[in-house]
C-alpha cells in the first residue's frame, strides 16, 4: 500500500493550465488491461486511482467534461483540460460523481501510486509482464476480498452520506 505520509499529492495536465491536489491516499488503485483502456490511453493499460471526489481539489484551470462510452455500457464522464484536452479523471456511472478515477499518470510523482490490483488481465497485451505479489484478476473482482478495511469503511461512509441527502 501507499505510504500515508506521502500525501497530499499534486498533478495536472500537459499544458499546465489544470492543476489539482489529491488530499489523501486513494481508496484503491486499478491497473486496467481492458481493451477500452488500451484504446483510450493508446497504450497497454490505464492506471486509475479511485478516491472520494471531495478529496481531489481543482487548484486552477478549467475542465471540460466529455461523455464517453465505457465497457459497462453506462458511459463515463471524462474530465479533460479545456486547453490541451489531457484527461485528469473520470466518473463512472456506478459510483456517480462521488468517486473520481484519477489518472495516476497525471500526478507529478506517479511512482507514488503503484497498482493495488491488475484487472481485465484476460485482454492484457502479452508482452506486459505482471509483477509477482500484486493481485491480478481476469476481469473484475469482489471489493470485499481485496480492499483494505479502511478503504471499505471510507466507501461505506460515502454511500451513507449520499443516501442521507
Ligand atoms: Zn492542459
Ligand atoms: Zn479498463
Amino acid at each position: 500500500m501507499t505510504r500515508a505520509d506521502a500525501f497530499p499529492l499534486e498533478g495536472g495536465c500537459t499544458c499546465r493550465a489544470v492543476r489539482y491536489r489529491m488530499a489523501t491516499r486513494p481508496l484503491f488503485v486499478h491497473c486496467c488491461h481492458c481493451r477500452w483502456c488500451q484504446r483510450e490511453t493508446g497504450a497497454s493499460f490505464a492506471l486509475n486511482a479511485m478516491i472520494e471526489a471531495d478529496r481531489v481539489t481543482l487548484l486552477q484551470g478549467r475542465l471540460e467534461i466529455v461523455d464517453t462510452p465505457s465497457n459497462s455500457g453506462k458511459g463515463q464522464r471524462i474530465s479533460r483540460c479545456a486547453s490541451c484536452k489531457v484527461a485528469v479523471w473520470s466518473n463512472y456511472a456506478g459510483a456517480g460523481d462521488a468517486i473520481r478515477f484519477v489518472r495516476a499518470g497525471t500526478l507529478d510523482e506517479p511512482d507514488r501510486l503503484p497498482p493495488d490490483i491488475h484487472i481485465f488481465t484476460s485482454s492484457k497485451q502479452p508482452w506486459v509482464v505482471l509483477p509477482a505479489g500484486t493481485p491480478a484478476v481476469p476481469e473484475y473482482y469482489d471489493r470485499n476480498a481485496f480492499w483494505p478495511s479502511e478503504s471499505l469503511e471510507r466507501r461505506a461512509a460515502l454511500l451513507a452520506a449520499r443516501s442521507g441527502r
